[in-house]
């Protein structure tokens, strides 16, 4: 979910939620710990969206789905049962699993998106100062910067060189790997920080890491070279070029065509002594992409056209080739409806008005400690099952998606008759701010669209917390949207 804006606070009133996990059997219990390893997994392999997108054509490739492109480059035709993918630059993937009914009737689609937010490198980002070399960066998304210091941090991400050969790095999740870190100034010396707001606390340009802070060893023989003394200077810095050449086959100037991403380092973890929650980085909005994309796989023959479309840069507004809004995905429907032998401009924009949607994203769980952020009794409880929010939005609902009544009602007589448990939230408190997902760029089209998703508690802080239980039972929500939705 990307960030609005927020301020003041006020008491809100108690209703009672029913409790997922009460509402399970042994079996059910169990498949819950299975499906949270599987998604804890997922994770930690996917800690960008090109790694999410390595990780799920590798997925979807073993259970059967074609890549779109090659199937139209062959003349291919597509019938119902046929599983189709396609990848749009790395880092966006939309899926389709042909139904019975033709498209121009309408598909259903599951959306999310896989970007999260995190410190992306700068392009030119290596300096050295005071005797620590670092690395300039800009933080990408909504994020509260005075997290991000004194944390083990790991660098993810690719270097395309001019040659068009592309390094792939990750280094910081294996136990002997280095880590980085943001430095912080000691609380003996901070009572001038502390006095400051807590959004400049620790500013934007202060977030660069620390890479190195040994010298580049000098030839003692040739020390008086002129070349060897230019070395001194920056020889930290030196160090540092010298380990990236070596041990990955790049160098300084190869930083400009790069895609390097700062995430907190390690691995997804069960919280409480009950194992009940997960704590990872970027569950906003992986827990949605990856059990979208499980419900993809376990639906077997539906009646109409199943769809998932898993997309980049939500977090900084959808925009780009591979946000929301790019043509991406209408163009890949375009291009099936063509397999299908669909195809006409008429056709398509019938199949978009009449599609369906759950837009996918994470909503913020009540959290006792900050109550007087919240209205109590219309607010996500973790535990509480899946969440849709009839709206999103800003203040007076500005920038949000109202789904339809009519909509939402066809959504609770399909969960109440598959035994799905939900329940509806708003994000916080009326005037405190808001938030916003894709489900605006698809409810253009005219479709049936609602924010769906999965609560999260410490959204966008590097380590969010969810329930294994509502992360099973979105899925499970997911797969009776897939099989019965039509409106
Ligand atoms: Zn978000």
């Amino acid at each position: 979910m990307c960030t609005f804006m927020k301020d003041v606070r006020k008491e809100g009133v108690f209703m009672e939620q029913k409790n997922t996990w009460e509402t399970y059997s042994a079996k059910q219990l169990k498949e819950v710990d299975a499906f949270a390893r599987e998604y804890m997994d997922f994770l930690d392999n996917g800690k960008t969206e090109r790694e999410c997108i390595d990780q799920i054509v590798n997925t979807v490739e073993e259970a059967g789905y074609q890549e779109l492109e090659a199937l139209v480059k062959a003349g291919k035709k597509l019938k119902a049962g046929d599983k189709v993918y396609a990848v749009w630059m790395n880092k966006s993937v939309v899926l389709f699993q042909i139904g019975k009914k033709t498209l121009a009737e309408g598909i259903n689609i599951l959306g999310a998106h896989i970007d999260s937010p995190r410190l992306d490198v700068k392009q030119n980002p290596l300096y050295e100062d005071g005797g620590f070399a670092y690395l300039d960066t800009h933080y990408y998304g909504g994020v509260k910067k005075y997290q991000w210091v004194t944390i083990p941090l790991a660098i993810h991400g690719v270097v395309v060189k001019k040659d068009g050969s592309t390094v792939e790095i990750n280094v910081g999740e294996n136990e002997d790997d280095p880590v980085f870190f943001v430095s912080d100034l000691l609380i003996h010396l901070a009572q001038e920080q502390m006095e400051k707001k807590a959004n400049k606390v620790i500013e934007g340009e202060a977030l660069d890491i620390i890479v190195g802070n040994k010298p580049l060893v000098l030839n003692k023989k040739k020390k008086d070279d002129e070349e060897e003394k230019s070395a001194q200077k920056d020889a930290v810095k030196k160090g540092i070029l010298d380990i990236l050449k070596k041990d990955y086959d790049f160098e300084e100037e190869d930083f400009i065509s790069a895609e390097l991403e700062v995430v907190p380092a390690g691995k997804a973890r069960e919280a409480g002594f009950d194992r009940s929650m997960i704590l990872a980085y970027g569950q906003d909005d992986r827990v949605c992409a990856f059990s979208s994309l499980k419900a993809m796989l376990e639906i077997g023959q539906t009646e109409r056209t199943a769809c998932c479309i898993l997309v980049d840069k939500e977090e900084v507004g959808s925009v780009g080739a591979t946000g929301m809004q790019s043509k991406f995905f209408e163009n890949a429907v375009a291009e099936v409806m063509s397999l299908t032998g669909e195809y006409s401009e008429l056709a398509l924009r019938r199949c978009l008005a009449h599609s369906c949607m759950l837009s996918s994203d994470v909503s913020s769980a009540f959290d006792p400690t900050y109550a007087s952020s919240f209205d109590k009794k219309n607010v996500a409880y973790l535990g509480g099952g899946m969440v849709f929010n009839k709206f999103t939005g800003s203040r007076g609902k500005s920038g949000s998606n109202d789904a339809n009544a009519e909509y939402l009602g066809h959504i609770r007589a399909i969960f109440e008759k598959e035994k799905v448990n939900f329940q509806t939230a708003e994000l916080g408190k009326v005037d405190l701010g808001g938030g916003g997902t894709i489900a605006y760029i698809l409810a253009l089209y005219g479709m049936n669209v609602i924010d769906s998703g999965v609560a999260v508690l410490n959204m966008h802080a590097p380590w969010e917390a969810t329930s294994k239980a509502d992360v099973y039972e979105t899925k499970r929500g997911y797969v009776a949207f897939l099989k019965h939705a039509d409106l």
